[in-house]
């Protein structure tokens, strides 16, 4: 019985790559899954092949993946002493790590989302972290003649801390600076990108000096994005500025808004993979027909001034609708989704990265089992 539930199922997604796609690989790829299952159908005892398929049949039911399901971009601001709009503490910070990391929410990088390389473990959701303006509560290195070390109340020195304690949850966050002081450390500027780019994390475009992009010409958006970026990898010469917050969440309207993806100054030339918004909601799964990495909205890490549409509100919706949310199917490689988001998935973006489409349909493999 529950072999012929398995077929079903390879049946399904066999012919689900078969219908979206025309191209040779696809075929190869198709003859080479039905060769696969072949080979282990001589190969593998009897026994063996019920609990390898029970096994497969369990995982759906229990982690139920959707990797068609939405994706938090987290947006902190400030860690300091008081709470306020834009101002989370230390210790709500550690508050909000520790609560997703309880609930099966693991790191990735933003580089990771666009590129659509999301490696968390099946049954966990992935999250991104954005921090907006390179302040001193966000990276602060401590000297006091002795001694010297990160600031354990910084946003870096509770993410460090976090992740020794807890190294399934990851390592990973972008930081969003401008200029002439990021981290406002003017002797330690390097010091600290250096840090961030070896341990995980990443550095990312937030204007020249923070200048509203809604306001200014367009020549000074230019301006504005390409010295950023110049900047960044003057100090960085290896490192590649891939990603816009823009500030205030402002740009400019219309067809001038693909300035802020890319253009140039003065010869220098920038081109953003991302850009990301001020507000308020989860952002599309990278596989989703929605997705469009110039516009990703960003949840707001706070609980003050947001009613609904702050981190904690939609932990709770996540909660009520687990259906919503990207569910890992564990392999990077393999987009498991239930069939019904078959229609809400970009074909061609799977075939293009070369990512092998899995559907299943749990209530019809429990009413084929009774
Ligand atoms: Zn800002």
């Amino acid at each position: 019985m529950k072999k012929s539930i398995f077929l079903l199922l390879l049946i399904i997604g066999l012919v689900l790559i078969g219908c979206s796609n025309s191209e040779i690989n696809n075929i190869t790829n198709m003859d080479k899954q039905v060769e696969e299952v072949d080979e282990k159908s001589q190969e593998e005892s009897a026994d063996n092949k019920e609990i390898e398929l029970e096994k497969n049949i369990i995982d759906y039911e229990r982690i139920k993946p959707n990797e068609n399901g939405q994706i938090m971009i987290l947006m902190y601001h400030g860690i300091g002493e008081e709470e306020s709009e834009w101002v989370r503490t230390a210790e709500n910070f550690k508050k909000d790590l520790y609560t997703l990391y309880e609930k099966g929410y693991r790191l990735i990088s933003l580089r990771d989302y666009i590129n659509n390389n999301i490696k968390v473990e099946a049954g966990f959701t992935p999250v991104v972290l954005t921090f907006d303006d390179g302040l001193l509560n966000q990276f602060n290195i401590i000297e006091d003649g002795i001694n010297r070390y990160i600031d354990p109340l910084c946003a870096v020195g509770i993410l460090e801390e976090f992740y020794k304690e807890h190294p399934d949850f990851g390592r990973a966050a972008s930081f969003f600076v401008y200029y002439p002081t990021p981290f406002r450390q003017k002797d330690l500027i390097k010091e600290k990108f250096e840090f961030l780019i070896d341990n995980g994390y990443e550095i990312g475009n937030h204007g020249y000096n923070h200048e509203n992009l809604g306001k200014i010409s367009i020549e000074a958006i230019q301006e504005s994005l390409a010295k950023n970026v110049q900047k960044t990898s003057e100090i960085l010469p290896e490192y590649t500025v891939e990603s816009l917050a823009l500030p205030y969440g402002a740009a400019p309207k219309g067809d001038d808004y693909r300035y802020v993806i890319s253009g140039d100054y003065q010869g220098f030339e920038y081109k953003h993979r991302a850009v990301l918004k001020v507000g308020s909601n989860p952002a599309p799964s990278p596989n989703s027909i929605k997705f469009d990495p110039y516009k990703l909205p960003r949840v707001r890490a706070s609980e003050m001034k947001v009613q609904g549409t702050g981190i904690y509100d939609y932990l709770e919706y996540f909660e009520k609708n687990p259906g919503k949310k990207y569910i890992s199917d564990g392999n990077p490689d393999t987009i498991t989704i239930p069939e019904s988001e078959i229609d809400n998935i970009d074909k061609e973006g799977l075939e293009k990265n070369n990512k092998k489409l899995i559907t299943y349909n749990l209530i019809n493999a429990n009413t084929d089992e009774n």
